[in-house]
């Protein structure tokens, strides 16, 4: 491994989020200086960006300063900056500045380690986009609470019945965790939370619709458990549609394809996507200069110690990647935050095990169970085989999410919020922001 003269091994990690923290945090006593790139000045807790869409948790409450998290550590860097691309034989980044903050415009490394993360598909149909928000990032979380929000101000302000219901309807497309996660909290917002917040509408009358091209929700886990986590759906009020392909989406209303070939229109003002995923660009810049292969979903192929063909000083983790298995075929793992983490601590064993001149052995996942959501006191558990349904899974999950949640203060934080609004059947953080709210500026 290449440690030139007394200068440290240099490692560079590109992203911030679950994978490149793991990979950071496991290098800090390594005997390397290590430089932390990202475009965000934080980390987010993705897995609960929904409860920001709906007013459940506030932006600061999931999202943590990678700056503080290191502060401890005199051998990491944080660098604001987005990466554009890679020289790998020259083994140096080319950065772009963000937010107007200047960056450097090449950055060396010994050891680069990728980990940038997904990001949602329309299926080719970008168009789509402007009319289904995602909850991605915090913005688009925000653009998806102000959009369910004014929904319900514009219902109550809507004298033609057939307008109202259009406003009334809620549409979210994709029935995996968070497409289950979000109909569900929209439907308490609806049913609890603001049933006697209007005067003319009634919200609990609002439709809430979840669309799934598969013929079960969550299919990720036993068929047993998706037809428990759909019968909760039904009992908040949710109606689940399966086996309906999205063939349109505009700013009326979505159009899907029944399983028998027909089309059904729906007029909805508020569409929630939750479907598809693709890689981050990193990946497709990889594979184009590596010759790795990459799948449709645009994750690029790596061996089974995680590095690129041809370049064992280059790792790619998480959701931008599949991984060789032992017997050289791509397996995709789910892209889940254990997984990116686990390959995170592993990137970081190689790199400490090659500073001490080691051997380090093959990648290897451990599955240590699924979770999703459906609202109180419901939800769904699949753990090394046991499954559990309702109180007990929601408790864990629980328990699992404020395990990992960043930062003390977020986890006393967001464990004060959940407890306040389970008794009290309130979200705090209702607000409508952004463009259409900018006339004050003026
Ligand atoms: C809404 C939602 C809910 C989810 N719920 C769950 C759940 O309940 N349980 C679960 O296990 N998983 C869940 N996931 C999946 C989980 O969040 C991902 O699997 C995990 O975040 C992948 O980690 P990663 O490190 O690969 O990428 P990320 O965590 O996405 O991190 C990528 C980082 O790279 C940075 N970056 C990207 N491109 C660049 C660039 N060019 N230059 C600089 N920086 C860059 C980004 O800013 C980001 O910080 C959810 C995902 C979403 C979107």
């Amino acid at each position: 491994m290449r440690t030139s003269g007394s200068r440290e091994h240099q490692v560079v990690v590109v992203g911030g989020g679950f994978g490149g923290l793991q990979a950071v945090s496991n290098l800090r006593r390594a005997p390397a200086e290590i430089t932390l790139v990202d475009r965000r000045n934080f980390h987010l807790f993705q897995p609960l960006t929904y409860q920001v869409a709906t007013g459940a948790l506030s932006p600061g409450e999931i999202a943590y300063p990678l700056r503080a998290i290191f502060k401890r550590d005199r051998n990491v860097r944080v660098l604001l900056a987005e990466v554009a691309d890679f020289d790998l034989d020259a083994r140096e980044l080319h950065l772009r500045s963000v937010s107007a903050v200047p960056a450097p415009e090449r950055l060396g490394y010994d050891t680069l380690i990728v980990a940038g993360g997904s990001h949602y598909s329309y299926f080719g149909h970008e168009e789509w986009r402007m009319h289904a928000a995602e909850v991605k990032s915090i913005e688009s979380a925000l653009a998806v609470r102000s959009r369910l929000l004014a929904a319900f101000e514009a219902a109550e302000g809507e004298p033609n019945a057939e307008a109202r219901d259009a406003w009334l309807t809620f549409v979210v497309v994709g029935a995996g965790p968070t497409g289950v996660e979000m109909a569900g909290q929209i439907a308490e917002l609806a049913r609890d939370t603001l049933r006697r917040d209007f005067r003319t509408i009634d919200p609990r009358r609002a439709r809430i619709l979840l669309v799934e091209a598969a013929d079960r929700v969550l299919t990720s886990f036993p068929p047993s458990l998706s037809a428990k986590a759909e019968r909760s759906l039904q009992r908040l009020g949710v109606t689940v549609l399966t086996g309906r392909t999205v063939i349109g989406i505009d700013a009326a209303g979505v159009t899907f394809e029944g399983g028998d070939g027909g089309g059904e229109r729906i007029a909805t003002r508020a569409i929630v996507w939750a479907a598809g995923v693709t890689a981050s660009g990193l990946a497709g810049k990889l594979a184009e200069l590596t010759g790795a292969e990459h799948d449709r979903a645009g994750r690029i192929t790596v061996e089974s110690d995680l590095t690129l063909p041809g370049h064992p000083e280059v790792f790619a983790i998480g959701d931008m990647v599949r991984v060789r298995d032992p017997g050289g075929e791509p397996v995709v793992l789910p892209g889940f935050a254990p997984v990116a983490m686990q390959q995170g601590r592993y990137a970081a064993g190689v790199v400490r095990a090659r500073l001490r001149g080691r051997e380090h052995g093959a990648f290897r996942y451990r599955d240590k169970g699924n979770l999703a959501t459906i609202g109180r006191a419901a939800a769904v558990a699949d753990i090394k085989g046991v499954r559990l349904g309702g109180f007990a899974a929601w408790a864990t999950w629980l328990l699992v999410h404020l395990w990992y949640l960043i930062g003390f203060q977020n986890r006393v934080l967001v464990l004060i919020r959940w407890s306040f609004s389970f008794a009290t059947h309130g979200r705090g953080a209702r607000l409508i922001t952004g463009a259409s709210t900018n006339s004050e500026q003026r």
